[in-house]
């Protein structure tokens, strides 16, 4: 065995990947994100659906997400969390593999760490196993996606100390508490940017008779939208389908109308923290009230969420540095601890 060949053995070359509903990120030791690509793929349509070519993937998907060619599938793989539709999930997996070069990186096949959240069932992880050693992995870790998150937000997971991580993603919501590396309790609810989107759209439609496309949805979310009633008045205007003639129409939306929206979704988060405060152990718990809640996630940048969770638990809440890299960033830095074996799973 060359020298090369034996210290590749024994320090294993590893990549952290976050595989999540909205995005897919790569991070490696050394270069750090290597990709951050929205979790979507197109295939040209054949009549063998199975083997369709990869038309496009990442954020050049995205743009064409509701507004493909007839002879294009946009498909988006993954949903709350976990793999949707496998063969698109394991071929998304492969080309975002081969965009981020990590095999001229290693210049081997390099093993694999990636997130899933806490309630995926057995099938569920193992189907993102396999889509991952298709991708070229050469073994596959799992890591708990609060566990990672919480690592990523810098909370003191080795300590003794309880904290609290709440990772708002496209389709879920995982509240987590963590102590020495350690969850000692974890929830989730199947509700994330997906469905803020969504409320947005079913609101609109009813309120103004005009049907918003997903990205529309999501564009307003991003520009005015809030998790409180309690701020100055924003507006803006958004191009959506009416009802009534079928044709395009402008309306004026407000950050208020967005608020209302939001409320239906934002009660499930809510109440999936109130949960965990309620049956975390009490020790923990008086941890939290002395540090706080750290959110992470994309879910996490919705203006006033803070604010808003703040009110309900009584307790300071903030917003973790870069919360879309938390995850991928953490699962990275505890794959790179000595002594992370009991991190992962
Ligand atoms: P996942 O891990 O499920 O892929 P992410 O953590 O990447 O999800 O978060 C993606 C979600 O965050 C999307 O629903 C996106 O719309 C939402 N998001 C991103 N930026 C903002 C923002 N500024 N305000 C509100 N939501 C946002
Ligand atoms: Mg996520």
């Amino acid at each position: 065995m060359s020298h090369h060949a034996f210290l590749n053995r024994l320090f294993p070359q590893s990549v952290a990947v976050d595989l999540g509903t909205a995005n897919t990120l790569i991070y490696t030791r050394g270069k750090g994100i290597v990709l951050n690509q929205p979790s979507v793929v197109c295939f040209q349509r054949t009549s063998d659906a199975a083997n369709g070519r990869v038309t496009a993937v990442g954020a050049q998907a995205k743009q064409l997400l509701g507004r493909s060619p007839g002879n294009v599938e946009t498909v988006r793989p993954m949903r709350h969390g976990v793999i949707a539709n496998f063969s698109a999930a394991e071929r998304m997996f492969r080309e975002f593999v081969d965009m981020a070069q990590l095999r001229s990186l290693f210049g081997r096949r390099a093993e694999f760490t990636i997130c899933v959240p806490s309630n995926a069932t057995a099938v569920e992880r193992r189907a993102i196993r396999e889509a991952a050693l298709a991708a070229g992995a050469a073994r596959v870790t799992l890591i708990g996606e609060s566990l990672a998150a919480a690592v990523g937000a810098g909370l003191p997971v080795g300590e003794a100390r309880g904290s609290m991580v709440v990772d708002i993603g496209g389709g879920t919501t995982e509240v987590g508490v963590v102590s020495l590396g350690g969850m000692a309790y974890e929830t989730s609810v199947r509700v994330g940017g997906d469905q803020f989107d969504a409320a947005i759209i079913s609101h609109v439609r009813s309120v103004y008779g005009v049907i918003l496309g997903d990205q529309t949805a999501e564009h307003v979310k991003k520009t005015i939208g809030t998790a409180t009633i309690n701020v100055p008045h924003e507006r803006m205007c958004a191009v959506g389908r009416s009802l009534t003639d079928g044709l395009p129409r402008t309306i004026e939306l407000s950050n208020h109308d967005v608020a209302e929206a939001l409320a239906v979704p934002l009660k499930a988060v809510i109440g999936a923290v109130k949960n965990a405060l309620e049956n975390a152990p009490p020790e923990l718990v008086t941890d939290i009230a002395e540090t706080g809640i750290v959110l992470t996630g994309g879910g996490a940048l919705l203006a006033n969420l803070d604010k808003r969770l703040a009110e309900v638990t009584g307790l300071a809440v903030c917003v973790a540095d870069e919360p879309l890299t938390c995850a991928v960033r953490g699962a990275g830095t505890a794959t790179d601890c000595v002594d992370s074996a009991s991190f992962l799973q």
